[in-house]
C-alpha cells in the first residue's frame, strides 16, 4: 500500500514549497520500513536466519539507518563515512559489516577491536589486518572474505578475492595460521539484478562455505550474498525494461532455499544475508520540481524545471512521473522536462505529452536509491529531505547553504576559518 501520493495535492505542495522552496525530496520511512520487513519475511518463510544487511551507500539517510538498525539489521557500510554515520546513528559497532576496496587502517582496527566484522577485499588487506591484530593480543577479530567468481554475468569485477586463485588459498591459510582472526562471514557482492544470475551466486557460496570448514575445522557464522536486488516499482517504469522484473519472492526462492535444503540438517545453520539498498530505498522516496517556463525552440517544446536529472539519478528511462496543475494548462504533444543546470543531457523526462502549465508541479517516483548520495553540488546546493509520512512533515535534512558548501574553500581574503 503506497499513502502519500493520494495525500498530495497541489494546494499542500504549494504550502511545503513556500517553507522549503521549488524543489525537494519527499521520503516514505514507512514504506521503507514496509519494504524491510516484506524483504524479511520472504527470507524467513523459507531460511529463518536470515537479516538484511542495509547497504548505507544507497540512501544513507539516518532516518532509514535506524529503521534497520530498530529492525534488527546490519549496517553494510563502504568507508570510515559511512561507519561514522552508522555508529551516529547508534548502531552497536557487532551490527556493523565493512565492505569495499579500500578502507581506512585506524579506523578498520577500532571496528575489529570493538567486535564488528571487516571483509577482506584482498591477500594484501588480509595481511594488513594481521598486523592490525598483533597490537590486540587479547582480541579475536571478526573477518569475511569477498569472495570473486564468475556467475556468467558478463562481468569481471574487481572485488574481492579471485577463489581459484593462489592468494584465495593463502588467505584460507593464513586464517587457519591465526586462530585470533576468525573468518565470521564469507561474502560476495554482484551489481547484476536479474534474478537468473542468482543461482550461480548462491551455489557458488555454498561450495565455498563446504570447503573453508573443510580447510579451518569451523563453520563461518554468516554467509553473505550481497546485494543485486531490484525494488518495487510501477508497471509504467517496468515496462521500460527488456527483461521481467523479479520480486523479493523471487529472490527469496533463489537464495533462501538451496540455504534451506543444504542446512537441513545442520544444528546450527549459517546466518544469512542479503545486502539491499535498491531494493529497500527505491520506491521510498519522490523528488518534487515546479515547472519555470515552457518554450519553444524550431518547433521543439521545453519545459524547464527547478529540479535537474542529477536529483533523480536516472539514465535511459523515464520515470515515473505526476504532473499536479497550479496554472491554467495547454496541451503538447510531445514536451522534454529539463533541468537547471547547463548540460545539455539534464534530462529527466523525454517526450512528455499532456496538460502541462508554468508553475505546476512535476513530482517524480522511485528516487531513493543512488539519488541524493550521487548529487554533485554542481551549480546549485543540495535541496531539503522531508519525511512525509500519514500525512505529518518532518524535515530530515535541511537545504544545504552556500556557507555548509564554501567553508572548506579559501577565498584569498584570509584563509581559511
Ligand atoms: C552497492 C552495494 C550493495 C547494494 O547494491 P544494490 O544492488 O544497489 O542494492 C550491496 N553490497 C555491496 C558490497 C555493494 O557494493
Amino acid at each position: 500500500m503506497r499513502e502519500p501520493a493520494d495525500l498530495l495535492n497541489a494546494q499542500r505542495l504549494s504550502e511545503l514549497a513556500a517553507e522549503y522552496g521549488p524543489c525537494f525530496y519527499l521520503l516514505s520511512s514507512s514504506q521503507f520500513r514496509r519494504n524491510c520487513l516484506e524483504l524479511t519475511e520472504a527470507f524467513r518463510a523459507i531460511y529463518p536466519h536470515f537479516s538484511i544487511a542495509y547497504s548505507y551507500k544507497t540512501n544513507y539517510l539516518p532516518a532509514l539507518c535506524r529503521i534497520v538498525d530498530e529492525l534488527g539489521g546490519y549496517a553494510e557500510v563502504v568507508s570510515e563515512m559511512e561507519m561514522e554515520i552508522a555508529l551516529r546513528c547508534g548502531v552497536q559497532p557487532a551490527r556493523i559489516v565493512w565492505n569495499g576496496p579500500v578502507k581506512n587502517a585506524e579506523r578498520m582496527e577500532w571496528l575489529l577491536a570493538n567486535g564488528g566484522t571487516v571483509h577482506a577485499d584482498s591477500l594484501d588487506e588480509l595481511q594488513t589486518i594481521l598486523a592490525l591484530s598483533q597490537k590486540h593480543p587479547n582480541s579475536t577479530f571478526c573477518l569475511g572474505l569477498r569472495c570473486n567468481f564468475d556467475v556468467g554475468d558478463g562481468v569481471l569485477s574487481r572485488f574481492g578475492i579471485d577463489t581459484q586463485s593462489e592468494d584465495f588459498s593463502q588467505a584460507v591459510q593464513l586464517l587457519r595460521d591465526h586462530p585470533r582472526l576468525r573468518l565470521t562471514s564469507l561474502h560476495c557482492h554482484f551489481a547484476r539484478r536479474q534474478v537468473e544470475y542468482w543461482p550461480a551466486r548462491v551455489s557458488g557460496m555454498l561450495a565455498l562455505v563446504d570447503r573453508v570448514t573443510e580447510a579451518l575445522g569451523y563453520a563461518p557464522r554468516r554467509v553473505d550474498l550481497g546485494g543485486g536486488l531490484f525494488g518495487k516499482m510501477p508497471d509504467s517504469l517496468k515496462a521500460q525494461f527488456s527483461a521481467r522484473i523479479p520480486d523479493y519472492q523471487d529472490y527469496a526462492g533463489a537464495a533462501a532455499a538451496p540455504f534451506a535444503q543444504h542446512f537441513r540438517q545442520a544444528s546450527d545453520p549459517p546466518e544469512l544475508l542479503v545486502e539491499p539498498g535498491t531494493a529497500l530505498a527505491g520506491d521510498c522516496m519522490r523528488f518534487v520540481t515546479r515547472v519555470c517556463g515552457i518554450k519553444q525552440v524550431r518547433g521543439k517544446a521545453f519545459a524547464t524545471l527547478s529540479g535537474s536529472q542529477k536529483n533523480i539519478s536516472m539514465t535511459g528511462v523515464n520515470p515515473p512521473i505526476r504532473i499536479y496543475p497550479v496554472g491554467e494548462g495547454r496541451h503538447y504533444a510531445d514536451v522534454d522536462m529539463v533541468g537547471y543546470t547547463c548540460i545539455e543531457a539534464d534530462v529527466l523526462y523525454r517526450h512528455y505529452q499532456g496538460e502541462l502549465a508554468k508553475g505546476d508541479f512535476v513530482v517524480f517516483d522511485n528516487c531513493g536509491s543512488y539519488s541524493i548520495v550521487m548529487k554533485p553540488p554542481f551549480i546549485l546546493p543540495n535541496v531539503p529531505v522531508l519525511d512525509l509520512d500519514h500525512g505529518d512533515v518532518r524535515l530530515i535534512r535541511r537545504g544545504e547553504t552556500f556557507e555548509d558548501l564554501f567553508a572548506t574553500y579559501d577565498f584569498g581574503n584570509g584563509g581559511l576559518s
